[in-house]
């Protein structure tokens, strides 16, 4: 997809819908199951990072910071959603990018982060892991007194703050509702602004991902700790890997729905679903409301072997 400098030119450009899935894939199994579609608001910053971004972007007007300064890899959704809401808000940004071999830094979303405006400094993987020590950000600091600093993925509580703001757009006759989770930022936000009685369940594409759950915990007052519900069986080889099975079902998922998922996340939780649908997982008479938390840009590394 290419997109038109007007469809880039402010976000959202589309409100977020909702998309009921095609029967084949649910109907025998449960009463309803629909897709938010998150990823529609805007070609590249597509999803969940633009709701994280917002209150971070105020807190820095806020303190008349006129830089942005993030983290991520050469393919994150969290860089190009910050490089895009940074100057849409009138700061510089900066991107501390992870890794300095050269096919880290011709990625696609680099060219997006770059054409967003943002600066890249290429740091190695020994420096990149001293993204959230004090002395580091410090230093960071000395070098751009006026720059504002947004954790990796945009997690923290103003993360969490800003993406209970997609809770306003789940009407409240869904039984069940899915989303995937990195850092678990979105799903602490979604859990605080939902109703207590509806079932969150979180699908993380880490081995051994549920380890989240703490960090999420820190997020929730003590009565909503308990009420929500994390898998990490389709991590299919790791965060950032997959499967030629996994491809297969993307574009499946595509010809049956007409929704592109991205391959580290949406894929792996829609497959996840499915999985738990078949063994009888849901009630008969769950009504389900999967996220689409976009991540699309991400996927320009399969582009190959996608049908869309
Ligand atoms: C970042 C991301 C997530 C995970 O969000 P967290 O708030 O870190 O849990 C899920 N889906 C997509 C597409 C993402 O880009």
């Amino acid at each position: 997809m290419i997109p038109t400098s007007e469809s880039m030119a402010t976000i959202p450009n589309q409100e977020p819908f909702i998309q009921p899935l095609h029967p084949a894939f649910f109907s025998q199994y449960v009463n309803r199951m629909d897709m938010l579609r998150l990823d529609s608001i805007h070609p590249v910053v597509s999803g969940n990072k633009w709701y994280k971004l917002q209150y971070y972007l105020q807190d820095a007007k806020a303190k008349r910071a006129d830089t942005i300064i993030t983290f991520g890899g050469a393919y994150s959704n969290h860089l190009v959603a910050t490089a895009a809401a940074a100057k849409q808000f009138g700061f510089k940004s900066i991107g501390i990018v992870r890794g300095m071999h050269s096919k880290d830094s011709h990625t696609q979303t680099l060219a997006n982060c770059i054409s967003f405006g943002m600066e890249l400094q290429f740091v190695s993987r020994e420096v990149y892991t001293q993204k959230s020590d004090i002395q580091y950000l410090q230093s960071l600091l000395a070098i751009y007194p006026n720059a504002y600093i947004v954790n990796e993925g945009g997690a923290g509580e103003l993360g969490v703050k800003g993406s209970s703001a997609i809770a306003a757009y789940i009407p409240h006759h869904y039984t069940h509702i899915c989303v995937s989770a990195g850092t678990g930022t979105t799903l602490a936000g979604i859990r605080r602004a939902l109703p207590a009685d509806v079932q969150l369940l979180g699908y993380v594409p880490m081995k051994g991902g549920v380890y989240i759950r703490e960090v999420i915990n820190d997020y929730l007052p003590l009565a909503l700790q308990s009420t929500y519900a994390l898998y990490d069986d389709w991590h299919l080889g790791g965060f950032g890997k997959h499967t030629d099975e996994q491809l297969t079902f993307m574009n499946d998922f595509y010809s049956q729905n007409h929704i592109p998922l991205d391959v580290v996340y949406t894929a792996k939780m829609m497959m996840g679903i499915e999985a738990q649908i078949k063994a009888g997982f849901f009630p008969a008479d769950a009504s389900i409301l999967c996220i689409h938390t976009g991540g699309l840009q991400g996927n320009s590394s399969v582009q190959d072997k996608l049908i869309y």
